[in-house]
């Protein structure tokens, strides 16, 4: 048996000012890329474990997974993707399996992943292609229409990305013998649900995706619903469903229906209300003391997510932590590779004053994130390497780049020179700081934080600050997406 299996992956925030080039993906070829992803806890790792089960030739041209940020460069694109046509040109594979995201957009294109099934199905028309996607995958008919079995995660955080990918995989092997015939049913419903309202930890997506894991049981060999990533202005963002039934189409259209029919109901619940910045802080700040074992209130500082686009470097909610005089915070973190390379000049132990922060435009948004000028002592310089303890992404090398800790007394300041959400705990713990010995800990983050932190949180306090990621819809100039949709023009019927 001869598989191709390859990983591409970007969710693509069209209003990010971070640029997209190929270098930010860092690919991997063949023995290198299967090196790096043996044993992890991803979706390439899932394959990788199946193909070896099966005794099975592997062929990898590229693994290729960037940071989210704006439209894919053409270039990185065209790499990446003719990479993966090459190697499907060479032909004689018995199946092909795909780690894709499902919200890549490039400078050109609106459904990256689907112009590149579109193009291996005209190069390959008969091999069997296994995709999982992200729970933020923004559907478009291209990747159905052109794929043989589609799997999108079940869990945000998302910590099921190798049990998708083995899903997808596994109906791929019965196809491969002749045990399956599957069949796809998909379709979208208008509406835009706000990413701080996706989390499966709450209501309503908890019971959605409880439902899709029924349906298995019902006949359905897989059942996905993806929420969506609505930071992206293209004709289909939002949320989808796709069912994959055994030749049974009526019964995967249903349940498909009944999916959408499920979570139109509940669009009021996916809506998300706003605190006032100022508000918020105060509220942190008058939290009973805590006590011993108690873990950290927790500081979201959520429209700066760098995993949704953010460029992680506005500084309005840490300039508020230091003025309404918060005390023993850790805040990750600040991208500012300058700022990191004047604290390694100074050095360990240095008194420093810095500007951080604030150095990227945001043209698509109406805030200005202005640098915050600290004062403090280098406490800690790292190479920013860590490897993942899970239970997202286990084993997974990260890479913060030239990492120091600025100690201001009150606050210590991460800051990096590599985007890296705070999704787990090692991103603290290989700095020297435990976030357990912390009253606050500000993070850049929406959902993913609770992956790492989410257990041992005594608190939760959303801070609506500046970025691209804003939880404000009325900032985003939305153009291309399908209208009317909610909530942007429907009202609540
Ligand atoms: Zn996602």
């Amino acid at each position: 048996m001869r598989l191709l299996i390859a990983m591409m992956k970007h969710e693509t925030n069209t209003f990010s000012p971070v640029p997209t080039p190929l270098a930010r993906f860092g690919p991997l070829h063949g023995d290198a890329a299967i090196r790096a992803y043996r044993g992890t806890g991803t979706g390439l790792g899932a394959y990788l474990d199946l193909a070896e089960q099966e005794g099975a030739e592997i062929i990898l041209p590229i693994a290729a997974g960037a940071s989210p940020s704006g439209p894919v460069e053409e270039a990185a694109y065209k790499h990446i993707t003719d990479t993966i046509c090459e190697a499907a040109a060479r032909g004689g594979f018995d199946g092909i399996m795909l780690d894709l995201h499902g919200a890549m957009v490039t400078e050109r294109l609106e459904d990256g992943e689907g112009e590149l099934l579109k193009r291996l199905r005209a190069i390959d028309p008969e091999t069997p292609i296994a995709v999982s996607l992200d729970m933020h995958a923004n559907l478009y008919d291209a990747m159905i229409a052109n794929a043989t079995v589609v799997t999108g995660y079940r869990t945000y955080p998302h910590i099921d990305t190798y049990d998708t990918a083995k899903l997808a995989g596994d109906i791929l092997s019965r196809t491969m013998r002749g045990e399956a015939k599957p069949v796809m049913a998909w379709r979208n419903e208008p509406m835009l649900p706000h990413v701080m309202r996706q989390g499966t930890d709450d209501h309503p997506n908890k019971e959605l995706q409880h439902r899709c894991a029924a349906m298995t049981a019902e006949g359905a060999l897989a059942a996905s619903l993806f929420t969506g990533f609505p930071h992206a202005d293209i004709t289909n963002a939002g949320l989808s469903a796709v069912v994959v039934t055994d030749g049974d189409r009526k019964l995967a259209e249903e349940l498909r229906d009944e999916l959408l029919g499920r979570a139109w109901v509940e669009r009021e619940a996916f809506v998300y209300k706003l605190e006032p910045l100022q508000r918020s802080v105060g509220r942190a700040k008058t939290m009973p003391p805590s006590q011993p074992g108690d873990g950290p209130i927790v500081l979201l500082d959520h429209y700066d997510n760098c995993a949704s686009g953010g460029t992680m470097d506005t500084t309005v909610v840490l300039a508020e932590i230091l003025r309404q005089g918060l005390e023993d915070v850790a805040a990750f973190a600040i991208y500012d590779p300058a700022a990191v390379q004047q604290a390694i000049a100074a050095g360990i132990g240095a008194r420093v004053t810095l500007s951080i922060g604030g150095k990227m435009a945001m043209p698509a948004i109406p805030a200005e994130s202005p640098p915050l000028m600290v004062t403090g002592t280098v406490k800690t310089i790292s190479n920013g390497h860590y490897r993942n303890r899970g239970p997202m992404a286990r084993g997974v090398m990260m890479d913060m780049g030239a990492t120091v800790v600025l100690d201001t007394g009150t606050v210590e300041i991460v800051l990096i020179s590599r985007h890296v959400e705070p999704s787990d705990l090692n991103c603290l713990l290989s700095l020297g700081i435990d976030p357990m010995q912390k009253r606050y800990v500000m993070l850049k983050s929406r959902i993913h934080w609770r992956a790492g932190l989410g257990k041992v949180a005594r608190a939760v306090v959303d801070c609506a600050g500046v970025g691209v990621c804003t939880s404000d819809y009325g900032q985003l100039k939305f153009e291309k997406v399908r209208r009317p949709i909610y909530p942007l023009d429907l009202p609540n019927r």
